[in-house]
């Protein structure tokens, strides 16, 4: 399988340049030349297989450099961090369940990808001969920040290092980020929200200067943010996974369509059961979930994607995002691949601040997805509703799904089985749940935990609650600007340390 760019698809390359160097040199987005076909066949053989198993063969059909043994044997490492199964499906009534993607160490879906990813880089650079470290800026809006450290911490030939924006994330997503151990990671707040951070990391991509800079200190810049493909692809896996689950339960009929609700926030998770559909997964509807910042449900009803709306700081902060970049993915294959329109539209998103897809396309792009979203007053009422009639406790983000879902179910006569997507432990974000649940919320952040635990029996690992006691070793704010000089002094270091 060859890669092209949303941008210029002329260009084709490796699974392994796709994948070390994340984003394509012209700014678009790598994405599969064609897309896999998996058979019904195949999708019921998965019921038989455990879940890196079914991973395996996902990744298989995308990165044929590597043999299924060697795939199997990353997936099987990575998910043996996992507690349990790395992806169970809870069923909460006739139709309804969610996926749990947050058993893996950081509890949220990160984890389900960047598990995979540095191993998946270090099995590629070794094929591709690469000697350079792999240098790796992360922007963050709160979970993939600590998965990326997770993921990368100790890796050999890797560094990582976390830009999040200050004050926007959950004092848990802080506090399980500034205390990571390991010489190869480095965690910094940036003034300004995660667009801000986001854009800096993206720009510290394309500076020629700082570039230079790393090669003479032996490092390469690596993106492992959600538009890195090798983040995708394991991302397909569990809508896989999840309706072959349906099958072995006997749910459903092979061939059944099933819906998905996912929060979103930069398309990564729902681009992924896009993908699956695209590769023959029975997909029925995708409905793409947002928070207060609603621009991609706006985007869904209108064609039109603007900016020009406040940022808005909410109880979901991973969802937190305006410019959502797995978007141009999408855009490609409704612009029918055309690497023109996709580049025009981004050039008047950069200029303008908005761009318009026009009626027909958003037709078509209305035949597979529809869009959602809930404000954090609803969405807490959601969750203490989801509470009381099933004992199900969510986190924030998972309880935004819910909400739009419920909306879409009460307004279709259709009676296709939807699946939730569940992006987060409440463990993440014990304060949020609290005040959903009309609770008084204490001040220590252990104090939250323990009541939340103590009211809902929802087990809290101890390791959330020693991350209270754990030294904090990163400190650092900086200005979007001082991003790249950041990347060069992260560098340095690593340089020292070889
Ligand atoms: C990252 C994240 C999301 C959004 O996922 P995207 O792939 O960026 O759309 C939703 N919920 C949680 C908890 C997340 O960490």
């Amino acid at each position: 399988m060859r890669f092209i760019s949303t941008r210029n698809p002329a260009d084709a390359v490796s699974g392994s340049t796709a994948v070390l160097s994340g984003l394509a040199p012209d700014g678009g987005l790598y994405v599969p030349e064609s897309f896999p076909p998996v058979s019904m066949k195949e999708i019921e053989d998965m019921t038989a297989l455990d879940y890196p198993e079914r991973s395996a063969r996902i990744m298989s059909l995308f990165f044929d450099e590597l043999s299924y043994d060697e795939l199997l044997s990353i997936t099987t490492r990575a998910y043996s961090t996992f507690d349990g199964d790395p992806a169970p499906l809870v069923k909460l009534d006739g139709g309804l369940y969610v996926l749990e993607l947050w058993h893996g160490k950081t509890h949220a879906f990160k984890d389900m990808a960047l598990s995979v990813l540095p191993l998946l880089m270090t099995a590629l650079k070794s094929k591709a001969g690469q000697k350079e470290t792999c240098l790796i800026p992360v922007a963050t809006s709160g979970d993939t920040g600590k998965a990326a450290l997770e993921g990368f911490s100790g890796v050999e030939g890797t560094g990582v290092i976390v830009f999040y924006p200050d004050g926007g994330v959950s004092r848990t997503q802080r506090r399980q980020m500034v205390t990571t151990l390991g010489d190869n990671v480095s965690v910094i707040a940036v003034r300004g929200n995660f667009d801000d951070a986001q854009t800096a990391v993206k720009r510290a991509f394309g500076d020629e200067k700082l570039k230079e800079e790393l090669k003479t200190l032996g490092c390469k810049m690596t993106g492992a943010n959600s538009i890195n493909l090798g983040r995708l692809a394991p991302q397909v896996a569990y809508y896989f996974s999840a309706y072959a689950d349906l099958l072995a339960a006997g749910q459903i009929k092979a061939g059944d369509e099933v819906d998905f609700c996912v929060p979103t926030g930069n398309f990564g998770n729902i681009l992924a059961g896009y993908y699956a559909y695209r590769m023959g997964l029975p997909v029925g509807t995708l409905i793409c979930a947002s928070n207060d910042n609603n621009v991609l449900s706006d985007f869904l009803a209108t064609g039109v994607y603007s900016l020009d709306r406040p940022f808005i700081k909410t109880t979901s902060p991973s969802m937190d995002i305006l410019v959502s970049s797995n978007l141009e993915r999408l855009l490609f294959e409704f612009a029918g691949r055309d690497g023109a329109v996709v580049r025009g539209w981004m050039n008047e998103l950069k200029d303008a601040g908005s761009y318009d897809i026009g009626a027909e396309r958003l037709a078509e792009i209305r035949k597979k997805f529809r869009g959602g979203y809930a404000l954090q007053s609803d969405y807490a009422e959601t969750l203490a509703e989801l509470y009381d009639e099933y004992g199900y406790l969510a986190d924030p983000h998972t309880a935004v799904a819910f909400d739009v879902c419920a909306s879409y179910r009460d307004g279709c006569v259709s009676d296709v089985p939807t699946v939730v997507v569940g992006t987060a432990s409440p463990v993440k974000f014990a304060p949020a749940v609290l005040a959903a649940l009309g609770e008084e919320v204490p001040d220590d952040d252990v104090k939250a935990l323990r009541k939340m635990e103590e009211l809902t029996a929802f087990p809290v690992p101890d390791s959330v609650y020693a991350l209270f006691g754990m030294k904090e070793r990163f400190n650092e704010t900086i200005d979007p600007s001082d991003v790249p000089s950041a990347v060069a002094k992260f560098a340095e270091k690593l340089g020292e340390r070889a």
